[in-house]
């Protein structure tokens, strides 16, 4: 049974999306003033209002459509769309959502490696120092992308000669609470 525009909380992508992010597509009447505002539109494959249309109808491969777009990956969740919504619909909260959807069942476009790279070294520095520290993350990027290993490589020198990067990470005390949060995030997802 299709649970567009009634919420039932079954396990199809929308029922998961309702229960998880408490996010509704059925309020969108369409109006298309989110990806009109999106600063990140004319980059993404599928406008913002076209993500939750392909959500909405329910038709066979849309799903995977939107699990596959750029258009989840590239979003900034600024918040823009939000602000402009007729409906409140809270947009950033449904792409973070199906980003993880996509991770999950391994839809992620092509395009996307390297942001999920930066993603995931952005996560592994908090969760190992409990703030963010530059060289680490810049390594760890560029350890899964071989690729840029070069690049930039002729800013750093003057970026630690006018102190703005440091050579060691600073960590913070409260380690061991940020540690949970990434646990309790972890067992959410996974539900373990
Ligand atoms: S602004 Fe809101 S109601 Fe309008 S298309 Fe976007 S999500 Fe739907
Ligand atoms: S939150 Fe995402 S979808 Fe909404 S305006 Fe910003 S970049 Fe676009």
């Amino acid at each position: 049974m299709s649970t567009n525009g009634h919420h039932a909380l079954d396990d199809s992508l929308i029922g998961r999306l309702v229960k998880q992010s408490g996010q509704s597509v059925s309020h969108c009447y369409q109006c298309g003033k989110c990806s009109a505002g999106c600063p990140l539109a004319a980059d993404m494959d599928y406008p913002p209002s076209l993500i939750v249309r392909m959500l909405q109808v329910d038709l066979p491969g849309f799903e995977e459509k939107a699990l596959g777009s750029k258009t989840i990956w590239l979003c900034l969740a600024c918040e823009t769309c939000m602000a402009r919504c007729p409906k409140e619909v809270d947009l950033p909260k449904i792409m973070d959502f199906l980003r993880q959807e996509s991770l999950r069942r391994g839809l992620e476009h092509p395009d996307a490696k390297k942001i999920i790279s930066f993603h995931k070294a952005f996560l592994d520095s908090l969760q190992y120092t409990g703030r963010l520290f530059e060289v680490g993350l810049v390594a760890d990027y560029k350890a899964r992308n071989p690729m840029t290993a070069f690049q930039d490589v002729l800013v750093a020198p003057k970026m630690f000669l006018k102190g703005k990067l440091k050579p060691f990470p600073h960590m913070i005390k409260g380690r061991a609470a940020i540690g949970k949060i990434f646990e309790k995030a972890r067992k959410k997802e996974t539900g373990k």
